[in-house]
């Protein structure tokens, strides 16, 4: 029997604020234990959250990126459960009423474009961190995370490929980049992936029972999860056994997902409207100012790269997919008209991860002397990497190597007329027709002045002199 997988994301992304969701505590990332903490987010009895309007209106951004719906009215709730990093005994999330719903995200995966359903972008304030001791059988807890603020985004179980499934949480990263709302940190955990995953016979529509696998942080072990657990569900299914609801981990030793606990229902968590914080009205003018102040989103980046700047498909397609590229290739354009603009996009694709590190400046200030024939392309890429290493300036780089090319005609010139008179026979091989030995020349020149003589210029100077 044939199965197809129905997979569904829940993605958790910190939102980048100064502070916590209720509370006035900083949310630096790092900070030593339990020193960003107060009566409210360590659940005293008494204290009083209080929504920070920074928060909503991040979490706003993103309802609107992803063409949500935002509900005029939404309501946060207790979800009940006892955790040690949890001090309330509940965390303040949105059930019934959740701030927006309705959305979608449109992928494309093997030139194959698909649009995924987003079921509902819903608030919620992030928990503690326990940290267990090495030494000694005890666990610590750090509550510095608790009450940062958090955005779930829920997707419809439309995806159907691991690959698909890495392609939606990349782009979904990508467009919180954009907005700049988040970090997009995973390794921080700013951004987490649970995914819902299960097998149905090719053809049937009602859904197969699913296992959720819990927090992956990278889009490796997504994908490398997700296709775990196709396999070990394909073969339960295929031996006649059935599929247990829960709740599993990857394991990322091990290469495979393991089983942590039973699946809860939801009503397990005994939601109901928390009765210290009022419903949430959005003003629609101020909605509707958000909308309008959005920045350019990753599509449209993708569509300008390639109408406004001529780049091909590809080259604006792998440019927008990463806001800092994308930003970086703007910036010198802006900036820089003389750069040809596919010449640019092939500078910033050649070295990604050094150019994500300097400045629009150096970018097009190294591809204006290349295209000076001050220095040539190869030469720039090494003063490139040398600026990451050193945080030196180019043009101190270039003078300190000797890098520049040799543009004095005069200089080329003499020592093109000594070269033709140290080898006369090539000179009437070339004079009588043999134009191939136009290499040699140029070569003898290049060896002569240690590669440094412009390229362009000795081809010229030698044209001329051996009259052609
Ligand atoms: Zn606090």
């Amino acid at each position: 029997m044939e199965f197809e997988a129905v997979i569904g994301l829940e993605i958790h992304a910190e939102l980048l604020t100064a502070s916590k969701i209720f509370c006035g505590c900083a949310t630096t990332f790092g900070a030593p234990p339990n020193t960003q903490v107060c009566e409210v987010c360590l659940g005293m009895p008494g204290s009083l959250p209080v929504l920070n309007k920074k928060a909503l209106e991040f979490a706003l951004k993103m309802a609107l990126a992803t063409d949500c719906r935002v509900n005029p009215e939404s309501v946060f709730a207790r979800k009940n459960y006892f955790y040690p990093d949890l001090p309330k005994g509940y965390q303040i999330s949105q059930y019934e009423l959740p701030l927006a719903e309705h959305g979608h995200l449109d992928i494309k995966v093997n030139g194959a474009a698909r649009r995924i359903g987003i079921t509902r972008i819903h608030m919620e304030e992030d928990a503690g961190k326990l940290i267990h001791s090495e030494s000694r059988p005890v666990s610590f807890v750090d509550f510095n995370r608790t009450g940062v603020p958090l955005i779930e985004i829920v997707s419809e179980p439309e995806m159907r490929t691991p690959e698909e499934a890495v392609e939606y949480f990349k782009g979904l990263r990508n467009i919180l980049l954009y907005l700049e709302i988040c970090d997009g940190n995973m390794e921080e955990g700013s951004v987490r992936c649970d995914a819902n995953i299960s097998l149905r016979p090719v053809g049937q529509t009602e859904f197969g029972t699913k296992a959720e696998l819990k927090n992956m942080n990278s889009f490796r072990f997504v994908k490398a999860a997700l296709e775990y657990e196709i396999k070990r569900q394909r073969a339960l299914l295929a031996a006649g056994r059935e599929i247990v609801q829960e709740t599993r981990l990857w394991d990322t030793a091990a290469n495979q997902t393991v089983s942590m606990r039973g699946k809860e229902e939801a009503h397990d968590y005994r939601y109901f409207p928390d009765p210290d914080l009022v419903p949430i009205r959005i003003d629609p003018e101020w909605l509707e100012t958000l909308r309008k102040n959005l920045p350019k989103l990753p599509e449209a980046v993708r569509i300008s790269f390639h109408t406004d700047y001529g780049l091909p498909e590809y080259d604006a397609e792998v440019l927008s997919s990463n806001k800092t590229l994308a930003h970086h290739f703007l910036g010198t354009a802006t900036k820089f008209p003389n750069i040809h603009p596919k010449q640019l996009s092939n500078w910033i694709m050649d070295d990604p991860i050094s150019i994500s590190t300097i400045t629009p400046e150096i970018s097009g200030n190294l591809l204006t002397l290349v295209e000076k024939g001050t220095i040539s392309r190869n030469q720039a890429k090494e003063v490139l990497k040398e600026v990451v290493a050193t945080g030196k300036n180019p043009e101190v780089i270039i003078k300190a190597k000797g890098l520049a090319q040799i543009s004095d005609t005069g200089a080329l010139e003499t020592a093109a007329q000594e070269i033709i008179q140290a080898h006369p026979k090539e000179a009437a091989d070339f004079r009588a027709g043999k134009t191939k030995l136009m290499g040699f020349f140029v070569g003898q020149l290049m060896k002569q002045t240690k590669g440094q003589a412009n390229p362009q210029l000795a081809n010229e100077i030698f044209q001329r002199l051996l009259g052609q």
